[in-house]
C-alpha cells in the first residue's frame, strides 16, 4: 500500500480574522474538518481517489457556508446557476457541467457525464435535462434560498458589475469583504491514483450565462496521474486565462517542477501578474499535498495517512 492523502478548499479571498466572529470560525472549520475525515476515511478504506473527493465535495455543498450547491450565490436575475467539474487522473476522463440550476450536488452530475454521457462539458437546459434522465437528484427553489446570500446579492443587484473592481464606488463595500466560496477537492489513493473537482456558485450578480474557471478542465480543474491533481477558487475570468490548473501539471510535466514550486509560480507570479486574486489546492500520485494562494486567506484543510492533519483559513504569520 502506498501513502494517501487529501486536500480540500471552501474558497479562497478577503477573509480576515478581523471580520469574523468566534461561532462562524467554528462553523466553517466544522464544516472543513467534517467533509475532510469523511474523504480520508473512503480513502482509508480503499476507495478510489474519485469517490473520496465525490463524498467530500457533496458535504461541502450540503453546507449553506460555502458557495457551492446549497450555499451557492445569487445571479443577476435572481437565482442559482451552478458550475462543477470532476477529473479522473488514471485515465483522463473527465465530466463539467455549467449553468445549471436545482441539481442539489452538482458534483454528482459532473460525475454522470465523466461516466455515462460520452461528452466532457454540458450546460444550462441540457445538462438540467440530463440531469433528469440520470436521476441525478433535484431541489425546489427554497432549498437554495438563504438570507445571508440574499442580502449580498440585494446590495448589488441593481449594479451593472458582478466584477471585483475595488475602485468601483458602489461596490468599494461588498468588495471590501470579497471572499470566493466555491469548494474543491484533490486525492491521492493507495494505489496511486489522483483525481481532483471544483463546485461553485459563480459570482454574485453574475449575467449573461457567466461561466467561471470551476468547470473549465485545465483552468479551474485538472488530474494527470503522471504530473499533479488541481482545484483552484478565486477570480474566475483570471485563472481562465492563465490556463492555470493546467499550467501547474505543465510546469512539473516539461519542466520537471516539484508540485509545491509549480504551485508557488502559478499562483504568486503568473496569477498575480495579471491580478488574478485566489488560490489552488494540489496532490501528485506520491500523495505530496500542497496549499497556495495569494488571497488574504483560504478555507482549506489536508490530512496524509503519515499522520499529518491541517485545518487552517487565515494565512500563517
Ligand atoms: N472561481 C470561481 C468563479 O470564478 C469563484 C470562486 O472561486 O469562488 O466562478
Amino acid at each position: 500500500m502506498q501513502p494517501f492523502s487529501i486536500v480540500i478548499h471552501g474558497g479562497a479571498g478577503t477573509i480576515l480574522k478581523s471580520d469574523m466572529t468566534p461561532e462562524l470560525e467554528k462553523a466553517y472549520l466544522n464544516g472543513l474538518e467534517a467533509a475532510l475525515l469523511l474523504g480520508f476515511s473512503a480513502l482509508e478504506k480503499g476507495e478510489s481517489a474519485i469517490n473520496a473527493i465525490i463524498s467530500a465535495i457533496k458535504l461541502l455543498e450540503d453546507n449553506i457556508l460555502f458557495n457551492a450547491g446549497r450555499g451557492a450565490v445569487f445571479t443577476k436575475k435572481g437565482v442559482q446557476e451552478m458550475d462543477a467539474a470532476i477529473m479522473d487522473g488514471k485515465t483522463l476522463a473527465a465530466g463539467s457541467v455549467a449553468g445549471v440550476r436545482n441539481v442539489m450536488n452538482p458534483i454528482d452530475l459532473a460525475n454522470e457525464v465523466m461516466m455515462h454521457s460520452n461528452h466532457v462539458f454540458l450546460s444550462g437546459k441540457g445538462a438540467n435535462d440530463y440531469a433528469i434522465k440520470q436521476g441525478v437528484k433535484l431541489m425546489p427553489d427554497e432549498y437554495f434560498f438563504s438570507k445571508f446570500r440574499y442580502d449580498q446579492w440585494k446590495e448589488i443587484r441593481d449594479s451593472d458589475s458582478y466584477s471585483l473592481d475595488h475602485t468601483h464606488q458602489d461596490l468599494a463595500e461588498f468588495f471590501k469583504d470579497k471572499k470566493f466560496g466555491t469548494v474543491g477537492a484533490v486525492a491521492c489513493d493507495q494505489f496511486g491514483n489522483i483525481a481532483a473537482a471544483t463546485s461553485t456558485g459563480g459570482m454574485t450578480n453574475k449575467k449573461y450565462g457567466r461561466i467561471g474557471d470551476s468547470p473549465i478542465i485545465g483552468a479551474g480543474t485538472y488530474a494527470n496521474n503522471n504530473t499533479c491533481a488541481i482545484s483552484c477558487t478565486g477570480h474566475g475570468e483570471l485563472f481562465i486565462r492563465a490556463v492555470a490548473a493546467y499550467d501547474v501539471s505543465a510546469l512539473i510535466e516539461y519542466k520537471g517542477l516539484s508540485l509545491q514550486d509549480a504551485m508557488n509560480f502559478v499562483v504568486h507570479d503568473k496569477l498575480k501578474k495579471i491580478n488574478g486574486e485566489g488560490g489552488m489546492i494540489g496532490i501528485d500520485a506520491q500523495a505530496n499535498t500542497a496549499m497556495v494562494f495569494n488571497s488574504a486567506g483560504m478555507y482549506r484543510a489536508m490530512k496524509h495517512s503519515n499522520g499529518t492533519q491541517e485545518i487552517s483559513i487565515y494565512k500563517a504569520s
